[in-house]
């Protein structure tokens, strides 16, 4: 039977591997990173273990038991360290070894079935000053705080929008910082419209209610403030952050002025939600949603025949949803049927949480005037050292609604992060400029052929050594 391969060893990728193995499909398993658990079981290396690594995850008995069981099949491949780097002409190319490595082995496979379970980057808008040491996005932080045990700053802010910023905010406490509050940019009013819409689909999901509880209460016993209706407007330093400025903001995320004041902190987290990892499920041609995630049918299926798609490129929903959609994913891709027993209960679960989603993404959607807090000076794309006002007259001066033109008049998202961190935030200020009030063609910021970086010589060996699904056991 040809193997199965999954992309990505994340919360989707290990329930799709899991899951395809109870089928009895032979699993291939890719991950980029060296350790598997994606970004929501990212932990210190097994050489210096944390003592309790369980008291530090939701879900890590869960994790530790899939790791445990793929690891141990000798019909599942884990490759980690595992950089997919193209899927061309339905051939998946994928280097291993050290992303930065001299003798990475270069594998390509004929893509058979594939789960694609790449999941999302975490977002933060551009603020006055967010370019200055000190300022860390809240996925960032969180990271260097669950998968190096880094503090990031002695007296922090959170700010932004969405759940996230409560176990971000815990996770820097538990490192030793002081977080000053957590600045939440959505409005009360809003927060509660969507969060108790329909109470009753609430009570499916008790587990999620109880770890926002849980959260709350840990920020209750810190002191930490939660504030909603605020943003962080500005970011001050000479070398470094020295002071963040907190402005109200309507609904609109428009800064109310007159609200300004200013607070001394030495690091700054921001993160406005996350966008999902889409180059690898373009490369391959799957259709996008018009939100822009990966489009799929009930089974899992994306646009092209054999490729299946799960966890947040699917939409972002969090953990739990990733697993089941995973799971789901693994067990129809392996050869497993929809009305299968084991499917059932996920279906209706996959219902349930996808629901909690939409809530979420309705409580905390972006402001559309969040772009008034910028000045003409404020950095836009990092790697290029785009302003904002480059940006607004590149648009207004050429009226042009073409994003590939004014992307390479203003050189925006062609640095060396190719739009990953200001992608979706160039397209929306050329978008508001232009004669149409929206870009025209393709959204080329999530296009990116090359989703890895390969030096020219390991390109140039491509071919000698192949691997085909189809030639393996
Ligand atoms: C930085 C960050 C921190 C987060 N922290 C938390 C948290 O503390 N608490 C919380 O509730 N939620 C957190 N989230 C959200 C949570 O991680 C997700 O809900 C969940 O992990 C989604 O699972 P997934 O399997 O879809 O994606 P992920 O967990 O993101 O897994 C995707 C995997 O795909 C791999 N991958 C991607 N592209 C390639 C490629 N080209 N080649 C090989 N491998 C590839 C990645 O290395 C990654 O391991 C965080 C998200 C981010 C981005």
């Amino acid at each position: 039977m040809d193997q199965l391969i999954v992309i990505g060893a994340g919360p989707a990728g290990l329930a799709a591997a899991v899951s395809a193995r109870a089928v009895g499909r032979p699993v291939v398993l890719f991950d980029s990173s060296d350790y598997l658990g994606g970004q929501y079981w990212r932990h210190l290396p097994p050489e210096r273990p944390a003592r309790r690594e369980s008291v530090l995850h939701h879900g890590w008995e869960r994790f530790q038991s899939m790791r445990e069981q793929l690891e141990a099949d000798p019909r599942c491949e884990v490759v980690t360290g595992a950089h997919v780097w193209a899927i061309d002409h339905g051939r998946i190319h994928v280097m291993v070894g050290e992303a930065d490595g001299t003798d990475r082995e270069a594998r390509v496979y004929d893509a058979g079935a594939v789960v694609l379970a790449t999941g999302a980057f975490d977002r933060a808008l551009p603020i006055p000053g967010w370019d200055l040491p000190g300022v860390f996005t809240a996925g960032g932080a969180q990271a260097l705080a669950k998968g190096e045990r880094v503090r990031v700053g002695e007296r922090v802010v959170v700010a932004g929008t969405g759940p996230f910023l409560l176990p971000v905010a815990a996770s820097l406490v538990r490192s030793g910082s002081t977080v000053v509050g957590v600045y939440e940019a959505s409005r009360a009013s809003r927060l509660v419209r969507h969060w108790t819409a329909r109470p009753w689909e609430l009570l499916a999901t008790p587990h999620k209610v109880l770890e926002l509880a849980g959260y709350a209460s840990s920020h209750i016993g810190h002191r930490i403030p939660y504030v909603t209706g605020h943003a962080v407007t500005a970011i001050e330093g000479r070398d470094r952050v020295e002071s963040v400025t907190i402005s109200a903001v309507d609904g609109s995320w428009r800064p109310i002025a007159g609200s300004e004041r200013s607070v001394a902190v030495d690091a700054v987290c921001l993160g406005h939600g996350f966008t999902p990892r889409l180059e690898l499920a373009i490369a391959a041609g799957c259709r996008l949603s018009a939100e822009r995630f990966v489009e799929v049918d009930d089974e899992q299926r994306t646009s092209v025949a054999s490729v299946f798609a799960a966890g947040e490129i699917t939409g972002i929903g969090g953990v739990d949803l990733a697993l089941v959609e995973g799971a789901l994913a693994g067990h129809l891709a392996a050869g497993g049927r929809l009305h299968d027993p084991a499917v059932r209960m996920l279906r209706l679960r996959r219902g349930v949480l996808r629901q909690f989603a939409r809530r979420l993404a309705r409580a905390h959607a972006i402001g559309e005037n969040w772009t008034t807090w910028l000045t003409d000076e404020t950095i836009v794309c990092r790697c290029e050292e785009v302003s904002f006002a480059s940006l607004c007259s590149a648009a207004t001066t050429t009226r042009s609604s073409g994003l590939r033109s004014l992307k390479l008049l203003t050189r925006a998202g062609l640095g060396a992060c190719q739009g990953r961190v200001c992608g979706r935030t160039v397209e929306g200020i050329l978008g508001a400029r232009t004669p149409q009030g929206r870009l025209s063609g393709p959204r080329t910021t999530d296009r990116r052929p090359i989703a890895a970086p390969i030096r020219l010589g390991e390109l140039a060996r491509q071919g000698e050594r192949t691997t085909s699904t189809k030639q393996r056991p």
